[in-house]
Parts: structure tokens; C-alpha cells; sequence
């Protein structure tokens, strides 16, 4: 096969399909002729997520055949802001498995793996489609000051989305048309509207400032969350997850299909990724981790929650590492004792990577010695359910998990992993919830200098019995002033400080 006489030059910022078109317009060719010619496309099949990545064999023989270098292939394809404007990790893998990995990388982030949206006036300047039409926080034309449309005004299509099942391959690309042209399935050809001709809607200057926001946020790699610095990817995630919460709280309006899914793709509507980027705003853009938190909190009160709780924004979105100390910082003033775990387990995280223990290291009755001093002798609560609560209290340090979890990795019933700590957590037991919470952090300190490490990760499930009874057979270990022959306990630990 010999390369093409001519060579197209590539736009800097352009895609894929749309070079592909102005390249086959040169030629008088169709997209699907040139395809074939350029062995793009073989035995009448486009390479799987056509115009989002191709693999670098693919690319480089494409390359020459275009007469271009392997890496201009490469940048024109979505995968080339890969961990910048998202994550697409998981997508290369075989075909068979493509709807799968499809709903993976959506659940990743924001990503149109199909379609984008467009300027009518760039088209009909130089007909050249821009990779970042492509980037749901893109949503205007920073060269002509105007929203970017997303649909065909003639066929009402989502340019670019041939089908439902967000294919990324043109389904009739047999006709010569520029890359000026809707290319959508229209009747039982194709559509063929000029979308150059197409109306322009003047955007105002504050949305322009967001997407040049964006776009040096993308091309720089780094961004700001409330105050602090972080990767593009997570900056996005944390936007992201904010309109979740926002949307979740009632303060933004949206589609039906948004609001009912959290993991859903972002709107194709530039005015409405605009709007819910303006509502959350100031809980992003916060100076500080605090100012972050008090825009929360306000959002939480006017939407009639005095106290929320970690699922209140953990179920309205998905989770976004950049959120994190601000959900944590809110969640503190409102004072429940889980939120007080997360917030030390978040000051751990920050000054050691890991914790030099692991849940397999707690039993699921901790030592007796471990507990505060006064409640040592303790009928209500039962000893044995103030050292079920001191273990959990362990693991919850640990993961950060729920009650409900946190139970569940020491074998531990949901509904008693959750009656027994509101039991010892309740306000009739004085001061019982600090002295819990104190002890679990000098336990954690000791927990390392067991002599055998994880011996504890073989437990037997708490049955359902009523009350105590459900403990007969838990892990409990003994204190070694009770029992001299226990191998270790925490009061006697010789490493303790
Ligand atoms: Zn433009
Ligand atoms: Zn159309
Ligand atoms: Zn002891």
C-alpha cells in the first residue's frame, strides 16, 4: 500500500474524526474509503473506540500511510488526556468485554467516550474539530466568546454519538461530506447539515473564565481544591463530586437521569455542566479547607440537614480524595465519634503512610486491660460489649469504614455492631464515648508489639443470639495479670510506653 501523495497537516488541538474527514475531503474520498486505503479500518470494522485510543501498532501504521509521525496519531486520539482530563484506565482491554469496560471508565469520572460538542464559527473557519470539544468541563469557545453546542440543529443528534450505546465508530460514513457536516444516520442516509451554518449563542464572560480555568487545569496537570494543590485528575473528581452533593442536597437542578444516577455521564449541555459548575463554586474555589467546610455546612442546613453524617455526601457521590479533609473538617463540628476517628485517622494518613497495624491484629473482644480504668468493672454496659465496641472503634481507626462494616470485618452482625456502640455511645453512660475513643488510640499504639502479627484474622462469626450470648465463642482474649499463661496483653507489653 502506498502512503498518501499528500500530507494534511494536523491542528494542534485537533481530533481524531474530524481530521480523518477534512483528510478524506481533500481526496474526494469518503471517511470510510480513506479508513479502508489507510488500513485503519479492516474487513469493514473500526478499530474499538475509534477516535478514544489506538494501539501504538495501529498508530504507527496508520502514521505512514498519512505521512505523519506515530505520536501526531497519537495525540489527535481522547486517550491523549488520559489522567489529565480523565481516567481511562481499564478501557484497552479486549473487545468482547468493551460494554464493561465502558460502564468502568464512566464510573471513573466525567468522560464523553463518544461525541462532544462543537463551535459553529471555528468549524466554518477552518472546519478543524478541537480535542477539547470533547471534555465535559469545556463548555465554551474561548476564541469567539459563545456556548459550544452539542446537537445537529437539523437531525437533533448528538454529534458524534452514532448510537445509543455510545459507539465511537461512524455507522455510515459512505458519504462524501466535510468535517463541517453532520455525520449522523438521518433516514436512510446521513444527515448532511452544515453545522457551520448553525446559530451562535453568546456566552457571558464568567463562563469563558471557567473553561479557560479548566483548560489550564487539564494542561498544566495540577489544580486547586479548597485552598490546597492537587493533580488535575483529582480537582476534577473533586468538582465533580461536589455537584453530586449539591445535587444530592437539592441545590442544583439537572436532568432526570443525573439525579438518579450518581455515577452517570455529565450532561451533554454546555449551559447546564456550566451552571452546576457555578453552584459549587465556592465550596471548591474555598480559600481554605474551613472555608470549604462552612459552605457545606450551609448547604446542609438549608437543605433541612442540622447534623449530617458521613453517608449524606459518601451516597450522594462518588468519592473524591481532594473532598475528603473538607467532608472530615465538617463533619467534626457537628461532633459524632466516628467523625472524630476519621478526622485522627486523616492526620495519620498525613504524617505516616500507613499504620504499623492492621485489623487482623484486633480480636473481637479486646484485652480487658485495655479498657478505661472505671468501666473495668462495668455491669452496664457488659464488659463483653465494651470490648466488642473498643475493637470495632480499633478497625473503624483503621478503615474509616461504618459501624455496620467495621462489624463486619471482626465478624460481628450489622444490627449489633450498630446497637452496641449507640448503647455505649449514648448520653446515659457519662463520659463513656471519650474514655472509648482515648483508650482505642493508646491500644492502637501497643497493637504492633504483639509477638505474632495478624493473629487474629481467623475469627468465629458473633452469632445472632439475643445480647451477650451471641459472644460466647468471639476471641477474647485474656489480661496476663488474670492469667499468667496468655501470651501477650497490652498492660504487660514491654514495648508499651
Ligand atoms: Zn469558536
Ligand atoms: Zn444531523
Ligand atoms: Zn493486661
Amino acid at each position: 500500500m502506498t502512503p498518501l501523495p499528500l500530507r494534511v497537516a494536523p491542528h494542534p488541538n485537533e481530533a481524531w474524526h474530524g481530521y480523518l474527514a477534512r483528510t478524506a475531503a481533500q481526496y474526494d474520498a469518503t471517511v470510510a474509503r480513506l479508513a479502508d486505503h489507510i488500513r485503519l479500518r479492516r474487513d469493514g470494522r473500526w478499530p474499538g473506540y475509534h477516535g478514544v485510543l489506538l494501539d501504538a501498532q495501529t498508530a504507527s501504521a496508520t502514521a505512514e500511510e498519512l505521512n505523519l509521525e506515530a505520536t501526531e496519531v497519537l495525540q489527535m486520539q481522547l486517550a491523549s488526556l488520559d489522567q489529565s482530563a480523565f481516567d481511562l484506565t481499564g478501557l484497552d482491554i479486549p473487545q468482547r468485554h468493551q460494554m464493561a469496560a465502558t460502564q468502568r471508565v464512566t464510573n471513573q469520572g466525567w468522560v464523553f467516550l463518544a461525541g462532544g460538542r462543537y463551535c459553529a464559527t471555528c468549524l466554518r473557519t477552518d472546519g478543524v474539530w478541537r480535542l477539547e470539544w470533547r471534555i465535559p468541563w469545556i463548555t465554551t469557545c474561548t476564541l469567539h466568546g459563545c456556548w459550544l453546542e452539542h446537537r445537529c440543529p437539523r437531525c437533533e443528534g448528538v454529534i458524534g454519538r452514532y448510537n445509543g450505546l455510545n459507539a465511537t465508530a461512524p455507522s455510515r460514513a459512505a458519504t462524501r461530506i466535510g468535517s463541517r457536516f453532520c455525520d449522523l444516520p438521518f433516514g436512510h442516509g446521513t444527515c448532511g447539515a452544515d453545522l457551520a451554518e448553525g446559530d451562535m449563542r453568546p456566552c457571558p464572560p464568567e463562563a469563558t473564565e471557567s473553561t479557560r480555568n479548566f483548560r489550564t487545569t487539564i494542561g498544566s496537570q495540577v489544580g486547586v481544591v479548597a485552598g490546597k494543590q492537587q493533580s488535575s485528575l483529582k480537582t476534577l473528581q473533586a468538582w465533580q463530586a461536589a455537584i453530586g452533593i449539591s445535587i444530592s442536597l437539592g441545590r442544583s437542578r439537572t436532568t432526570t437521569a443525573l439525579r438518579n444516577h450518581r455515577w452517570t455521564s455529565p450532561p451533554r449541555d454546555a449551559l447546564e455542566v456550566h451552571q452546576l459548575v457555578m453552584d459549587v463554586a465556592p465550596f471548591v474555589k474555598a480559600e481554605s479547607v474551613d472555608q470549604a467546610a462552612d459552605e457545606l455546612l450551609e448547604w446542609c442546613r438549608t437543605a433541612g440537614i442540622p447534623s449530617p453524617h458521613r453517608d449524606t455526601f459518601a451516597r450522594a457521590t462518588r468519592p473524591a480524595s481532594a473532598l475528603t479533609p473538607v467532608t472530615t473538617t465538617a463533619l467534626a463540628r457537628v461532633g459524632r465519634v466516628h467523625i472524630r476517628l476519621a478526622r485522627q485517622r486523616v492526620h495519620d494518613q498525613q504524617t505516616l503512610p500507613l499504620l504499623p497495624w492492621a485489623p487482623d491484629d484486633v480480636p473481637q473482644l479486646a484485652w480487658p486491660c485495655t479498657l478505661p480504668p472505671k468501666w473495668r468493672t462495668s455491669t452496664r454496659p457488659d464488659q463483653l460489649i465494651l470490648r466488642a465496641v473498643l475493637a470495632m472503634l480499633l478497625v473503624r481507626m483503621h478503615s474509616g469504614a461504618t459501624w455496620a462494616d467495621s462489624g463486619a470485618t471482626l465478624g460481628i452482625p450489622p444490627d449489633k455492631a450498630r446497637n452496641w456502640t449507640r448503647y455505649c455511645f449514648s448520653a446515659r453512660f457519662h463520659h463513656l464515648k471519650d474514655d472509648l475513643i482515648n483508650a482505642a488510640q493508646s491500644t492502637a499504639d501497643v497493637l504492633p508489639h504483639q509477638p505474632t502479627r495478624a493473629a487474629w484474622h481467623r475469627r468465629p462469626d458473633v452469632t445472632d443470639d439475643f445480647g451477650t450470648c451471641s459472644l460466647k465463642q468471639a476471641q477474647a482474649p485474656r489480661c496476663r495479670n488474670d492469667d499468667p499463661t496468655a501470651t501477650w496483653c497490652p498492660c504487660t507489653s514491654e514495648s508499651r510506653p
